[in-house]
């Protein structure tokens, strides 16, 4: 991909990388046509499958530790900040750390979506960076914003020298694409752009993008094998911490849909390899993906002992529940990152997949390939029905 940090803006899933939202047919076709370039999305007049790609955006940056989110849009946009507001402090407190990020919607109201509320904005950055002191700040826009053409990077630029921390404008009007998950590729193209330094000197860390740090203990006593440690983004991330990023080894993470704008990013602006391997899930996954890392952390040989140790424990257990299993079915519903890997593990588990759907689906990824999962389903000649956003309740 061609990565523009100099500008504040993203371009939505469905046109940077083609991805859809209407789709009923089987895994082999639409992996075909993915590949070979024909696939298209069937139109919707309506939807009732995703939610505004701002909570999606808003809701990865939140969980950054001290820092502000400003909202400029009405009240009913910032509605989803107390949930957002709730998590970050559970998943702060489950890993014993304290964050003071705030969330400030600015209520604009019917005169300020007439005549423009800058000025208010302006202010309201001002009096956040005196209250609260944030370590950065992410001024977001919403659709009432981006219709009136409200010129949030002017207000960010204009203050940036009175602020003294990083402040960023971030783009995110629910309306610009029908993929919620254009929000993960919002905030990473906030942290990419504003966040993250040039590298100084390189560290043995790996740059770990998943959801809410999961499993945070077991992935840092794997990685210690290696003599490498994982630093997980965003959830209880610092700014310090990103601003470090580009002197990792590598980057991974556990969904592609997830990862994939921060992974490309970070290769393409500052060399970091990003692990394009089937996730870490199954046993396929997980040594796939695990002796890609060997390969650009150059421990190929000590990962690969430490294979062969991990499988005379768990083979045998997976062998076990792999009986228990036998004449199970399944009908899946996930987000596209998740719904064609748990589908090859459950292969691997001898379950029968009917049916699977994704929540939207990403016919390439920004290198201009068909997403690993798929590639290896087809590959190993596995075939189900699937779907895209179907879920219509009404
Ligand atoms: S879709 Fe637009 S109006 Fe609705 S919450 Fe998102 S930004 Fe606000």
């Amino acid at each position: 991909m061609a990565l523009n940090l100099k500008s504040s803006n993203v371009a939505t899933r469905e046109n940077r990388i083609g991805s859809i939202t209407g789709y009923i047919g089987t895994l082999s076709d639409l992996a075909n046509q993915s590949s070979c370039g024909t696939l298209k999305g069937c139109s919707r007049c309506f939807s009732q499958s995703s939610t505004c790609l701002s909570s999606c955006a808003l809701g990865q940056l939140s969980a950054i530790r001290d820092v502000a989110i400003i909202h400029h849009g009405p009240a009913g946009c910032s509605a989803a900040s107390a949930g957002a507001y709730y998590l970050d402090k559970v998943m702060a407190k489950k890993r014993g750390v304290t964050t003071n990020t705030v969330y400030v919607g600015t209520d604009m109201n019917e005169n300020d979506t007439i005549f423009g509320s800058a000025e208010r904005l302006r202010k309201i950055i001002l009096e956040v960076n005196k209250r609260y002191s944030p370590k950065a700040i992410f001024v977001t826009s919403s659709c009432a914003t981006g219709i009136i053409g409200e010129d949030i990077d002017s207000v960010v630029d204009d203050v940036k020298d009175e602020v003294e921390v990083p402040i960023v404008a971030v783009h995110c009007e629910g309306f610009k694409s029908r993929i919620w998950a254009t929000g993960f590729d919002i905030s990473d193209h906030a942290v990419l752009s504003s966040i993250v330094q040039p590298p100084r000197q390189k560290r043995n860390t790996i740059n770990f993008k998943n959801f809410y740090e999961s499993a945070r203990p077991e992935i840092i006593e794997i990685f210690k094998n290696f003599d490498l440690e994982p630093i997980f983004l965003y959830c209880n991330s610092t700014i310090e911490e990103l601003s470090h990023i580009s002197e990792s080894l590598a980057t991974t993470c556990i969904c592609g849909t997830l990862g994939n704008y921060l992974g490309n990013g970070l290769e393409e602006t500052y060399g970091v390899p990003y692990i394009r391997t089937i996730n870490p899930l199954g046993i396929a996954g997980f040594e796939t993906w695990l002796r890609a890392i060997g390969r650009v952390t150059d421990r190929s040989e000590a990962v690969e002992n430490y294979i062969e140790e991990q499988r005379k424990i768990y083979i045998p257990q997976i062998e076990e529940i792999k009986k228990e299993l036998k004449g199970l079915r399944a009908v899946l519903g996930m987000g596209p990152g998740y719904t064609f890997e748990v589908s090859r593990v459950l292969d691997e588990l001898g379950v029968e997949v009917v049916w699977a759907l994704a929540w939207h689906y990403d016919k390439k990824y920004e290198n201009g390939e068909v997403p690993p999962s798929m590639k290896y389903l087809l590959e190993n000649d596995v075939d189900f029905e699937a779907s895209v956003a179907d879920q219509q309740n009404y």
